[in-house]
């Protein structure tokens, strides 16, 4: 098979339009702490500029410091263990979520422009991410109203034991900056209704949102320093989120390299720690899939994002007999995908989130090329003048040791690598140091359970792919992740659980005179 070159991609390209009037103000926002929008003691910002539209500065926040930092998780304390929020019934809470879930779809536009312009990816897919974001807070608002322990009436005739469900107390969470909004919708509303006070820190790169969301959740009736946000870089505003005895919990998403120094922090002070990593998502196609589906999910899953997606099919582990021909109806979807400037309504996917990102996509590519796999398309930067975006890349001939194949890319490339029996198949998409989410394609459930069964994922697919919804648990198996989020599970994260035991009479004496 031919490597496609740029100039046919080209095609499909939208150069981004610089004078777009979207582009002309740069938005400034300010931390929300104690309930109040504050600038940095440091006087210091973050600018940013959209990936996809080079030179357009379009938003401009603080760069916070360990003092900003720590007022914010003395704002949240406080607010745990004097204010209302964790005294109010469910009822109470929920009326507040559900505000919030509203506030959202009324600045649904945007906070698609700003998720759209912070992270490069397609405005209606930014848009489509907003609403799904009011859903999730829409399902913690009603599940916190059915939030319970549990009794144990069986244990001896004087005895009872209650288990009381408490909110873990002041979490910090930590987001990245892939899908903002979702991540931090994935995890504010199901610390919020345990009870709990939040301290977000989000990506340095995509603040806005995260800023725009508590500022909504205060005029939603939400009290002051139980959602505060602070912004600026890791080290400085991030780190002490783990090292700081008043927070109880950290919750981190992004990488594993961070995720595994906040939990050697955190285990200092025996904090409690979740963690949502990388991914090397395998999508395992049998020869009996309906090859139309299975090319479309494929494409999906390794394209959406531009590939900058945790739970990302970026492993295609596929029966050899039918290899060339899902390849082939692959490669035509590849070369026919819209894509290019993010704030155009037709594109598919858009720009990458950096130029050192960019850089580190295009340098897997040639470790790809290097360690002797086969390029079928792509594998180059594209119209660099205007953005950071990279061309639709597959691989074929892919062995399971390549680092292709082992390594998270968090970009648009695809790593092929044939199998024959269902038993290679399980073997090679289990072969990394990865769980977070697997799909299978087959036309025989029976075969597609079994496997599935078998694979060490978090989140599991047959017939689909980057599929959710808020009643699924998500998270990791292996280097992927500890801790779940999202569901009854979600909540579990986020509540203490407390025995207690109760004795009716007199109990048995200890010690009789
Ligand atoms: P990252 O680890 O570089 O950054 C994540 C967050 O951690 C950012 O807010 C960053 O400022 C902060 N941070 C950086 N250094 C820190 C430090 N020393 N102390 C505290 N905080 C610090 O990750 P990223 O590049 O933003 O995101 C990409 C990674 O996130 C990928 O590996 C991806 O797979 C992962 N991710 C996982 C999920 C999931 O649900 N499992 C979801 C999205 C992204």
């Amino acid at each position: 098979m031919a490597i496609t070159s740029q100039s046919s991609f080209q095609d499909n390209f939208a150069v981004p339009n610089l004078s777009d009037p979207r582009l002309a103000s740069k938005r400034a926002y300010r931390m929300v702490i104690d309930g109040k929008s504050v600038d940095s003691v440091s006087g210091k910002v973050v600018e940013r500029e959209s990936p996809g539209h080079r030179g357009k500065v379009i938003g401009v926040w603080p760069a916070g410091t360990t003092e900003d930092a720590s007022r914010a998780i003395g704002a949240a304390r406080i607010a745990f263990d004097n204010g209302p929020w964790g005294r109010m019934s469910g009822a109470e809470r929920s009326t507040i979520l559900h505000a919030i879930a509203q506030g959202i779809l009324k600045h649904q536009d945007e906070l698609a422009l700003i998720e759209c312009l912070e992270t490069g990816k397609p405005i209606n897919q930014a848009r489509g991410e907003i609403g799904y974001c009011a859903d999730l807070w829409t399902y913690a608002a009603g599940q916190c109203r059915g939030l319970e322990g549990d009794t144990h009436n069986a244990i001896g005739t004087n005895r009872l034991g209650l288990v009381l469900r408490e909110p873990a107390g002041v979490v910090g969470i930590i987001t990245p900056w892939n899908f903002p909004f979702i991540i931090v919708s994935e995890r504010v509303p199901w610390a919020l209704g345990a009870g709990c006070t939040v301290v977000v820190k989000p990506s340095e790169f995509t603040s806005g949102t995260t800023i725009r969301l508590a500022e909504i959740a205060l005029e939603a009736g939400l009290p002051a320093g139980v959602f505060n946000v602070i912004t600026g870089y890791g080290p400085e505003v991030g780190q002490i989120l783990a090292e700081d005895p008043r927070v109880d919990m950290v919750a981190f998403t992004g990488s594993v390299r961070v995720g595994t120094q906040l939990a050697g922090i955190a285990a200092a002070n025996v904090k409690r720690v979740g963690l949502e990593l990388g991914g090397k998502g395998p999508q395992i196609v049998f020869a009996d899939a309906d090859l139309e589906a299975a090319a479309d999910g494929i494409a999906y899953g390794v394209y959406h994002n531009a590939g900058q997606c945790c739970i990302s099919g970026s492993r295609l582990i596929v029966q050899n007999s039918i290899r060339p021909a899902l390849l082939e109806r692959l490669l035509d979807l590849s070369r026919r995908l819209p894509f290019g400037d993010p704030l155009a309504a037709t594109t598919r996917y858009g720009a990458m989130v950096s130029v050192p990102h960019l850089h580190k996509v295009a340098g897997y590519v040639a470790a790809g090329l290097e360690d002797g796999a086969e390029l079928l398309l792509g594998g180059e930067k594209i119209d660099e003048g205007s953005g950071n975006f990279f061309a639709p890349t597959v691989f074929d001939k892919v062995r399971p040791d390549m680092r292709i194949a082992q390594e998270e890319i968090f970009g648009p490339v695809l790593a092929t690598i044939g199998f024959d029996t269902p038993e290679e198949a399980v073997a090679l998409a289990n072969g990394t140091p990865f769980g977070l989410s697997a799909g299978v394609w087959s036309r025989d459930l029976e075969t597609a359970i079994q496997t599935t069964r078998k694979l060490r994922a978090g989140r599991c697919w047959i017939n689909s792919v980057i599929d959710g919804t808020p009643e699924m648990p998500i998270g990791g198996y292996k280097m992927s992740g500890v801790g779940r989020e999202l569901g009854r599970y979600g909540f579990d994260e986020y509540s203490q659980f407390k025995g207690l035991h109760m004795t009716l009479g007199r109990g048995e004496p200890w010690f009789e005179h």
